[in-house]
């Protein structure tokens, strides 16, 4: 059967070539963007699920929404306005792929900013969408860019990860998020702003949400593979009633709703009295291994080799002098340690520059040594 052309005009991405080798034993791996799985909190969850077996109720269809009690807890938890609703989704990345579905025709004009989130990109390629690249700075978009490209075109939405981008960490600063606020308002784009890493914030002070400067024309989507885990597969998104109740339309015809169990789970585990204890010791975790990391890379790599701080997430962007990243990446993998390379996380030519990503939540210690070890050796050939 021939594939859709939506689909033919998607090239196999060379991350998956990445991943497949990188969990060999011999590869140590910061490709991947894994929260560290021997610190899920299964303990914490360890009742409600043994209980799942008495509560068969919840192995009924439920309802595309959500379960119920879970969606009253994020209600009142997020502080959702009388004009604003929320949709649980398996997972933020299903969140993405309703909103493209649900506003996106062939053509429409996303704007990104550029490295972006590959997932994102992915999605929004599905969908034929038509995407404008905004340079990335040290605290956010290239305001500049932004208002430009609002002002010369017709746009849809902007998709923004402004807590800890993946891939390069960046935060935005507070007055980079009023302005986005402000321009979305003037120019009538939708932002689209995803959050999946704002819990994981180990330094510095929390800042707003974007869309708390413009809530009416704002979606928000969480994710619970951070905090909680990955496998669960729960997202949530949130934003001015209408749109959300297109989404629950699109996410009927998806998967009627996320797994009701999974949910039941998820509320307990956010009621657990020792969750807060759970996410601050996630939290020193990661400190502790991004600074690790931070200071062998600070120590051991060229001065040709460098990166910005970041207060949390789960990525440093490590930017190299020009060179075919790809190649490089390749060569990282036969000395054992597997990175990805920026390549993957550019539409265009746009911002693109020479860099590698490094997950820092899923490798302990020695591990972090060893790979760095294996970086200096291959990056101390190039020059720059
Ligand atoms: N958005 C961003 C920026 C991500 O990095 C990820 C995955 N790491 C997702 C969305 C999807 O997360 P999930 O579907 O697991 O909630």
């Amino acid at each position: 059967m021939q594939l859709a052309k939506s689909l033919q005009a998607i090239k196999p991405s060379y991350i998956r070539e990445i991943l497949s080798v990188a969990n060999s034993a011999d590869v140590i791996s910061l490709a991947g963007g894994l929260p560290d799985g021997e610190h899920f909190p299964l303990a914490l969850m360890e009742q409600s699920i043994q209980q799942l077996t008495t509560r068969s109720e919840l192995f009924q269809y439920g309802s595309t929404a959500g379960y119920g009690p879970l969606l009253a807890y994020f209600r009142e938890c997020y502080q959702l306005s009388d004009q604003q609703d929320a949709l649980v989704c398996t997972g933020s990345q299903q969140g993405l792929d309703l909103i493209a579905r649900a506003f996106l025709d062939a053509g429409d004009k996303v704007v990104m900013e550029a490295p972006s989130y590959l997932g994102a990109l992915q999605v929004f390629g599905l969908a034929q969408a038509s995407i404008e690249s905004i340079q990335q700075r040290e605290d956010g978009p290239d305001l500049q860019e932004l208002e430009q490209c609002f002002a010369n075109n017709t746009i849809k939405m902007f998709y923004a990860v402004p807590d800890f981008h993946n891939p390069t960490g960046v935060c935005w600063s507070l007055e980079v998020r009023k302005k986005v606020a402000l321009l979305c308002q003037q120019y009538n784009v939708a932002l689209i702003e995803d959050a999946p890493y704002r819990e994981l914030r180990f330094a510095g002070t929390e800042l707003p949400l974007v869309s708390s400067f413009c809530p009416e024309q704002a979606i928000v989507l969480r994710s619970y593979s951070k905090i909680a885990t990955p496998g669960i597969r729960l997202g949530l998104v949130s934003g001015p009633k209408n749109w959300i109740s297109a989404l629950e339309r699109v996410k009927q015809g998806a998967d009627l709703h996320s797994s009701q169990p999974m949910q039941a789970v998820l509320l307990d585990l956010l009621q657990h009295e020792d969750f807060p204890k759970h996410l601050d010791g996630l939290r020193q975790l990661y400190r502790q291994r991004y600074q690790y990391l931070a200071d062998l890379l600070t120590a051991k790599l060229p001065d040709n080799c460098q990166f910005e701080p970041v207060e949390g997430g789960m990525f440093i962007w490590l930017r190299l002098p020009e060179c075919n990243v790809d190649n490089l990446a390749k060569d990282m993998l036969a000395v054992g340690v597997a990175v990805v390379p920026s390549s993957v996380f550019y539409q265009s030519e746009v911002g693109k520059g020479a860099a590698f990503r490094l997950n820092f939540t899923n490798a302990c210690h020695a591990d972090l040594l060893l790979a760095v070890n294996r970086l200096a050796q291959v990056l101390k050939s190039i020059k720059g």
